[in-house]
């Protein structure tokens, strides 16, 4: 399979400060990748950096074979990446559908986004049923699903997921991630997902890098990470 994402020697700074020294990852097309790290290793600076978004960024990023450093954020949009940030990024002002809609933006294929409302109210039917609703006012887990609706609406290849759980219920937190997993299953996006859950993470990905102090400090298989004493220790409880 081809690669889908290639970085090397990616540093990031915000100012004067560093946070990023030389990052290097790849991903195959249709993969899920995840990012582990302690708080501020780096992991939502990287997902940044990737879309050349607040944050200032030297090194080579290549989506499919295609540079993308340097690029302003709408053309990393259009090589097909689509960022749900933390803190979800929806206008919550706006309507569900209103913020669907947004997600689409700059897309002309009437009949391509008419389907893709399908396809998201489709995998989140709660959407459907909400879809006049102001964002502000959907649960914590609603507001989720309407980021990740709202990535969907670019068609993208790739999607960078930050902390999805953060702050949900269990068995929000469960829907969601299968959720995800149909996505990248039936749809064939890939999805690079930082996550603070480290089990859950290794749950879903087919390999896994591990940060430290903006470094990424190690690369395998979820059993590969799951093997390594020091991983078992900090993130995995014992
Ligand atoms: P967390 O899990 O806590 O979100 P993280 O691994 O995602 O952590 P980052 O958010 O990327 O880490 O932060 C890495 C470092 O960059 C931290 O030291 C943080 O304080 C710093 N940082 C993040 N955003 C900014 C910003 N806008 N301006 C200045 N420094 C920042």
């Amino acid at each position: 399979m081809p690669m889908l994402l290639e970085v090397e020697g990616l540093h990031a700074a915000y100012g004067a400060s560093r946070v990023l020294h030389g990052i290097g990852l790849s991903m195959r097309a249709g993969s899920v990748t995840a990012l582990l790290g302690a708080n501020g290793a780096g992991k939502t600076t990287t997902l940044r950096a990737l879309c050349q978004m607040a944050v200032r960024t030297t090194g080579t990023i290549r989506i499919g074979g295609e540079r993308a450093d340097g690029r302003p954020t709408e053309r990393i949009v259009r090589l097909g990446v689509a960022h749900v940030p933390d803190g979800r990024g929806t206008f919550l002002a706006l309507s569900t559908e209103e913020n669907l809609r947004l997600g689409a933006y700059g897309r002309r294929d009437r009949a391509g986004v008419a389907e893709d409302f399908e396809r998201v109210y489709g995998y989140f039917p709660r959407l459907r049923e909400r879809s006049g609703q102001q964002a502000g006012t959907l649960s914590g887990g609603e507001q989720q699903m309407l980021a990740i609706g709202r990535a969907l609406m670019s068609r993208p290849r790739l999607l960078l997921l930050d902390e999805p759980s953060f702050g949900l219920a269990p068995l929000v937190v469960r829907d969601i991630f299968e959720i995800m997993r149909r996505i990248n299953a039936e749809q064939g996006v890939s999805i690079l997902l930082v996550e603070q859950n480290a089990a859950l993470a290794l749950d879903i990905a087919d390999s896994v890098y591990l940060m430290e102090s903006g470094r990424i400090v190690l690369n395998g298989t979820p059993q590969e990470v799951r093997g390594n004493d020091a991983v078992r220790r900090v993130y995995l409880g014992g």
